[in-house]
């Protein structure tokens, strides 16, 4: 019950598998990418809150500086890196009125199930590093305004010098597993019948396992042996700067307890449940979509690759 051929075989997670290439020693040449940042080379992405402008047959819209330059932030404008030899950018729209006819600003989730996988990934860092610097424009030591440094790789301040880099939450999700049973929850703000894997952020000072066994005793009761929790794969998920860490978890105990406050429900379901879930064809319940990486480990555990 474990061919990892089957994990290999499968399409890379949403948000993942970034083509591009983000230039770590370009950007120790400020004056290089500050050319880059304010020349006419390469492509530009527009963000309106977060959400990306796609063309209208449904890929991203790429802008010119000079066409972007009038409806954005080009203060905050970022470099992402080189896509096919040719550099990118990212910059907040702040005139979404006068965006070019037939684009179409589109919610961050629904996109994302459009999209390429390049043009997913490229959109996710954009959306993730636009979020950051949009609340990072002061100093956590001493409240000075700081600076975007690198082409937006890191923020400096300029009073106490102290370098601000943007951060990456880790999240673990993982599918708890009793022999055939896996171990899926819901929230009461989900779709009815909705269901999915257990998560919840890593806490300082706690290993990626710790934190899974943690997690799963607290929302669900359950006990797993933190020497049987195997990582199973990473997606970046930019809502707004989440690593998803996927770990499948053998548990010791099965006995579910559900903590109210965290989940609305959890139970233990067959694998020929997941599996009419995956299909649709389950009576009254169903998994996430395509992009969440629950759904991806459902898969692989039904199919038995995890
Ligand atoms: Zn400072």
């Amino acid at each position: 019950m474990n061919d990892r051929s089957l994990l290999a075989d499968r399409d890379p997670l949403v948000f993942a598998g970034s083509p591009l290439d983000r230039g770590e020693l370009l950007r120790r040449d400020e004056s290089r990418v500050a050319g880059l940042l304010g020349g006419n080379e390469g492509w530009w992405l527009g963000l309106v809150e977060g959400d990306p402008v796609l063309q209208g047959q449904g890929g991203l819209f790429w802008f010119r500086r000079d066409e972007i330059a009038a409806l954005a932030d080009m203060e905050c404008g970022l470099f992402l890196g080189h896509y096919r030899g040719s550099p990118c950018f990212a910059a907040a729209i702040t005139a979404p009125d006068s965006l070019p006819l037939g684009t179409q600003v589109t919610p961050a989730r629904q996109a994302a199930m459009a999209l390429s996988h390049d043009e997913a990934a490229i959109y996710a860092q954009a959306k993730a590093l636009l979020a950051w610097h949009a609340r990072h424009g002061f100093c956590a030591a001493c409240g000075s305004a700081t600076l975007i440094r690198s082409g937006g790789g890191r923020r400096q301040c300029p009073a106490c010098e102290t370098e601000h880099f943007p951060r990456v939450d880790p999240v673990v999700i993982m599918l708890a597993t009793d022999g055939d049973r896996c171990l899926l929850g819901r929230q009461e703000a989900w779709p009815e019948g909705m269901w999915s894997a257990l998560a919840g952020f890593v806490e300082p000072a706690e290993t990626l396992e710790e934190a899974c066994a943690r997690e799963l005793e607290e929302e669900a009761g359950v006990k797993a042996d933190i020497a049987q929790i195997r990582y199973v794969m990473g997606q970046p998920w930019p809502f707004p700067s989440s690593l998803m860490i996927g770990l499948v978890a053998p548990v010791s105990d099965a006995t579910v307890t559900v903590d109210p406050h965290e989940l609305e429900q959890a139970r233990w379901f067959s694998r020929d449940e997941v599996r009419a879930m995956l299909a649709g064809t389950h009576p009254d319940a169903a998994m996430p979509p395509s992009i969440a990486i629950a759904r991806r480990l459902s898969e692989l555990w039904v199919d038995g690759a995890i």
